[in-house]
Protein backbone atom coordinates (compact mmCIF):
# COMPACT_ATOMS: atom_id res chain seq x y z
CA UNK A 1 0.00 0.00 0.00
CA UNK A 2 2.83 1.94 0.81
CA UNK A 3 4.56 1.37 -2.74
CA UNK A 4 1.16 2.69 -4.58
CA UNK A 5 0.89 6.07 -2.45
CA UNK A 6 -1.89 4.63 0.29
CA UNK A 7 0.67 5.24 3.54
CA UNK A 8 -1.98 7.04 5.31
CA UNK A 9 -4.44 4.15 4.52
CA UNK A 10 -4.92 1.21 7.27
CA UNK A 11 -4.97 -2.22 6.55
CA UNK A 12 -7.82 -4.30 8.55
CA UNK A 13 -9.40 -7.94 8.41
CA UNK A 14 -13.04 -8.71 8.85
CA UNK A 15 -14.88 -11.33 8.50
CA UNK A 16 -16.65 -11.27 5.07
CA UNK A 17 -17.26 -14.74 3.38
CA UNK A 18 -18.78 -13.61 0.07
CA UNK A 19 -16.16 -11.15 -0.45
CA UNK A 20 -11.88 -11.51 0.20
CA UNK A 21 -11.63 -7.66 0.09
CA UNK A 22 -13.37 -4.29 0.46
CA UNK A 23 -12.22 -0.59 -0.11
CA UNK A 24 -13.54 1.16 2.76
CA UNK A 25 -13.12 5.24 1.12
CA UNK A 26 -14.50 7.45 4.20
CA UNK A 27 -12.32 5.90 6.35
CA UNK A 28 -9.28 5.06 4.23
CA UNK A 29 -8.76 1.34 4.52
CA UNK A 30 -8.70 -1.63 2.72
CA UNK A 31 -10.34 -4.38 4.73
CA UNK A 32 -9.27 -7.65 3.68
CA UNK A 33 -11.41 -11.37 4.88
CA UNK A 34 -9.88 -13.47 7.75
CA UNK A 35 -12.26 -16.19 5.90
CA UNK A 36 -10.88 -16.22 2.93
CA UNK A 37 -7.86 -14.51 2.31
CA UNK A 38 -5.82 -18.02 4.24
CA UNK A 39 -7.40 -20.33 2.21
CA UNK A 40 -6.17 -18.55 -1.40
CA UNK A 41 -3.16 -18.88 -3.13
CA UNK A 42 -0.85 -16.21 -2.49
CA UNK A 43 -1.26 -15.13 -5.97
CA UNK A 44 -4.73 -14.33 -6.03
CA UNK A 45 -4.47 -12.59 -2.72
CA UNK A 46 -1.93 -10.42 -4.35
CA UNK A 47 -4.43 -9.86 -6.71
CA UNK A 48 -7.15 -9.17 -4.33
CA UNK A 49 -4.89 -6.46 -2.51
CA UNK A 50 -4.03 -4.54 -5.93
CA UNK A 51 -7.45 -4.87 -6.71
CA UNK A 52 -8.12 -2.67 -3.63
CA UNK A 53 -5.47 -0.81 -4.34
CA UNK A 54 -6.69 0.23 -7.43
CA UNK A 55 -10.51 1.36 -5.86
CA UNK A 56 -7.85 3.33 -3.42
CA UNK A 57 -6.40 4.99 -5.70
CA UNK A 58 -8.95 6.10 -8.67
CA UNK A 59 -11.86 6.78 -5.43
CA UNK A 60 -14.97 5.53 -4.55
CA UNK A 61 -16.85 7.17 -7.75
CA UNK A 62 -15.30 5.10 -10.16
CA UNK A 63 -17.00 1.51 -9.45
CA UNK A 64 -15.52 -0.97 -11.64
CA UNK A 65 -15.80 1.06 -14.53
CA UNK A 66 -13.11 1.67 -17.53
CA UNK A 67 -11.17 4.15 -15.29
CA UNK A 68 -10.66 1.67 -12.44
CA UNK A 69 -9.86 -1.14 -14.90
CA UNK A 70 -6.93 0.39 -16.10
CA UNK A 71 -5.15 1.93 -12.76
CA UNK A 72 -6.37 -2.15 -12.27
CA UNK A 73 -4.27 -3.26 -15.08
CA UNK A 74 -1.25 -0.74 -14.72
CA UNK A 75 -0.79 -1.62 -10.77
CA UNK A 76 -0.82 -5.72 -12.25
CA UNK A 77 -3.85 -6.45 -10.86
CA UNK A 78 -7.17 -8.77 -12.54
CA UNK A 79 -9.20 -6.20 -13.83
CA UNK A 80 -12.44 -8.84 -13.62
CA UNK A 81 -14.70 -6.98 -10.79
CA UNK A 82 -14.85 -10.36 -9.00
CA UNK A 83 -13.13 -13.36 -8.13
CA UNK A 84 -13.46 -16.90 -10.16
CA UNK A 85 -15.81 -19.02 -8.67
CA UNK A 86 -13.05 -22.08 -8.40
CA UNK A 87 -11.48 -20.76 -5.62
CA UNK A 88 -11.66 -22.52 -1.85
CA UNK A 89 -14.55 -21.14 0.51
CA UNK A 90 -14.83 -22.09 3.89
CA UNK A 91 -17.50 -24.94 4.76
CA UNK A 92 -20.33 -23.71 6.16
CA UNK A 93 -20.84 -25.86 9.86
CA UNK A 94 -24.45 -25.90 9.68
CA UNK A 95 -25.28 -28.81 7.23
CA UNK A 96 -29.57 -29.56 7.23
CA UNK A 97 -30.25 -33.08 5.08
CA UNK A 98 -33.49 -34.00 3.51
CA UNK A 99 -35.01 -37.20 5.45
CA UNK A 100 -36.24 -39.00 2.16
CA UNK A 101 -33.99 -37.40 -0.70
CA UNK A 102 -30.77 -36.87 1.43
CA UNK A 103 -30.31 -33.63 -0.40
CA UNK A 104 -28.58 -30.83 1.75
CA UNK A 105 -28.23 -27.32 2.89
CA UNK A 106 -25.81 -25.43 4.01
CA UNK A 107 -25.74 -22.38 6.52
CA UNK A 108 -23.14 -20.53 8.34
CA UNK A 109 -25.61 -19.17 10.72
CA UNK A 110 -28.34 -21.85 12.64
CA UNK A 111 -31.49 -21.82 10.74
CA UNK A 112 -34.28 -19.51 11.90
CA UNK A 113 -36.95 -20.80 10.16
CA UNK A 114 -38.06 -24.66 9.98
CA UNK A 115 -37.77 -25.28 6.70
CA UNK A 116 -38.98 -28.44 4.62
CA UNK A 117 -36.57 -29.87 1.79
CA UNK A 118 -37.30 -27.62 -1.57
CA UNK A 119 -36.81 -30.94 -3.83
CA UNK A 120 -39.19 -32.88 -2.49
CA UNK A 121 -42.44 -31.03 -2.07
CA UNK A 122 -43.57 -27.43 -3.34
CA UNK A 123 -45.38 -26.93 -0.39
CA UNK A 124 -44.57 -27.39 3.46
CA UNK A 125 -44.72 -30.39 4.83
CA UNK A 126 -43.94 -31.28 8.42
CA UNK A 127 -42.64 -34.94 7.19
CA UNK A 128 -39.84 -33.54 5.15
CA UNK A 129 -38.37 -31.34 8.00
CA UNK A 130 -34.39 -31.34 7.12
CA UNK A 131 -32.18 -32.46 10.28
CA UNK A 132 -29.64 -30.25 11.43
CA UNK A 133 -26.15 -30.95 12.32
CA UNK A 134 -23.18 -28.59 13.33
CA UNK A 135 -19.91 -29.23 12.72
CA UNK A 136 -20.96 -32.86 12.06
CA UNK A 137 -22.77 -33.23 15.27
CA UNK A 138 -26.36 -34.14 15.48
CA UNK A 139 -28.07 -30.30 16.71
CA UNK A 140 -31.33 -29.08 17.20
CA UNK A 141 -31.39 -24.94 16.47
CA UNK A 142 -32.73 -22.95 19.38
CA UNK A 143 -34.74 -19.53 19.25
CA UNK A 144 -37.20 -18.93 16.42
CA UNK A 145 -36.61 -22.20 15.02
CA UNK A 146 -37.18 -24.09 18.17
CA UNK A 147 -40.69 -21.95 19.18
CA UNK A 148 -41.92 -22.81 15.16
CA UNK A 149 -40.70 -26.16 15.51
CA UNK A 150 -42.67 -26.60 18.91
CA UNK A 151 -45.78 -24.84 17.11
CA UNK A 152 -45.64 -27.05 14.06
CA UNK A 153 -45.39 -30.48 16.98
CA UNK A 154 -48.38 -29.34 18.18
CA UNK A 155 -50.16 -29.43 15.07
CA UNK A 156 -50.00 -25.78 14.30
CA UNK A 157 -49.65 -24.12 10.59
CA UNK A 158 -45.60 -22.82 10.26
ZN1 LIG B 1 -13.88 -4.03 -6.50
ZN1 LIG C 1 -35.66 -34.21 -0.38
Amino acid sequence: MDAHGLADWRLELDHARRRAGACRHPRRTISLSAQLIPLYPEETVRGVVLHEIAHARVGAAHGHDAVWKREARRLGAPDAARLPGSLPAPAAPWVGTCPRCGAQRRLFAAPRRVVACGACARDFRPDLVLTWTHEGVPARPGGAYARELARLIRGGRP
